[in-house]
């Protein structure tokens, strides 16, 4: 049963658009991730579903939770549903938690703001809830302050707020970006346990492939504020389609599992993300893209097959897999129909 179905999600600055037409759909008990890089609109698409945009930023499209479309409703509403049926873990758990209070004050403020318990029934249950997140003495640890508690602890708490109402949707940024390598294993393996425990829908932001393939179910990549591909996650990361997927896939690769290419180097995808958030019209990632062909200067049109779906003129073909060191895999298999090229120097790069 679907919890979460975002629909031609758009979120604009100003009338710049930042993330376009994002859809995707989590089932109970589903996990997703969405990976690329920093500046993709990740972050954004989970503020928007969150209703946590800043100033200036809008929203339009449809984010459906349980059928009930949040876009459209108060803000009012959006309070009650906020760590009721919808909760997010954020990046930095230090940010999260207000220095000025014991963190076991901040878990009971949770469980009485929305599951309405009287004082000491919420006392106790934070306290179980310290224990659920496999924090180290937890009555003792309620008694603390965030700066007395480790980045990992910390986080642990955080998580304990995020599922202290039952969520049925839980939005896990970068969870354990702030925490060092053996804290993130620990931290990744207890949220997806708890969703396990919780059956709720986990959209999980992460830059981890690692972490993707052990724990997602499907993965969504975002580049330029658009859904560039989307599968089951074992198909995806196995023989990515998208230049894009393929590129960071062969990166984590060899960063993980490969070591460096003959000749000595990292792979890694030609340029970066635009800092001032301007992509080229047409495919946004065409000023990066091996794999270009004329036709890409225009907006790609989604290509399904079966459960996958990319968005490209020039996929990587089916069954190929990106070899480290080569985003993209071989080169075009498709070309387009002649005439200039991305950069106006005709044919693809
Ligand atoms: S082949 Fe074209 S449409 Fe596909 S990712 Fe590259 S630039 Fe974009």
């Amino acid at each position: 049963m679907t919890a979460l179905s975002v629909r031609g999600l758009d979120v604009r600055f100003h009338g710049q658009a930042l993330v376009t037409g994002v859809s995707f759909d989590v089932g109970a008990g589903e996990r997703v991730g969405l990976i690329g890089e920093s500046g993709s609109g990740k972050s954004l698409t989970a503020l928007a579903i969150m209703g946590l945009l800043g100033d200036g930023l809008a929203a339009h499209g449809h984010v459906l939770l349980d059928g009930e479309d949040l876009l459209e409703a108060p803000e009012r509403r959006l309070c009650q549903l906020r760590g009721d049926r919808i909760a997010m873990i954020f990046q930095e758990p230090a940010t999260a938690l207000n220095p000025t209070r014991r963190v076991g004050a901040q878990v009971v403020e949770a469980l009485r703001t929305h599951r309405g318990l009287r004082h000491r029934d919420a006392r106790r249950a934070a306290v179980e809830l310290l224990e659920r997140v496999e924090l180290p003495d937890p009555a003792r640890s309620a008694r603390l302050y965030p700066h007395e508690l480790s980045g990992g602890q910390r986080q642990r708490v955080v998580m304990a707020m995020a599922i202290s109402c039952c969520p049925r949707v839980l939005l896990a940024d970068e969870p354990t970006t702030a925490l060092d390598a053996t804290v993130q294993a620990k931290v990744i393996h207890l949220l997806d346990r708890l969703v396990d425990e919780q059956g709720c829908a986990l959209v999980l932001i992460t830059h981890d492939l690692a972490v993707v393939s052990q724990t997602c179910d499907r993965v969504v990549t975002m580049y330029g504020g658009h859904v560039v591909e989307s599968g089951p996650s074992a198909a995806v990361l196995d023989a990515p389609r998208h230049p894009y997927t393929a590129g960071l896939v062969a990166t984590a690769a060899a960063v993980t599992l490969d070591g460096p290419t003959p000749t000595g180097r990292l792979p890694s995808i030609p340029g970066s993300v635009p800092a001032d958030g301007r992509f080229p019209s047409g495919c946004p990632f065409r000023d990066r893209c091996e794999r270009a062909v004329p036709r890409c200067t225009e907006v790609p049109a989604d290509r399904r097959d079966g459960e996958r779906v990319v968005a490209c003129w020039n996929p990587v073909p089916a069954g190929a897999r990106a070899p480290a060191g080569e985003p993209g895999g071989e080169r075009p298999a498709e070309p387009g129909p002649p005439g200039p090229g991305p950069t106006g120097q005709g044919g693809p790069r």
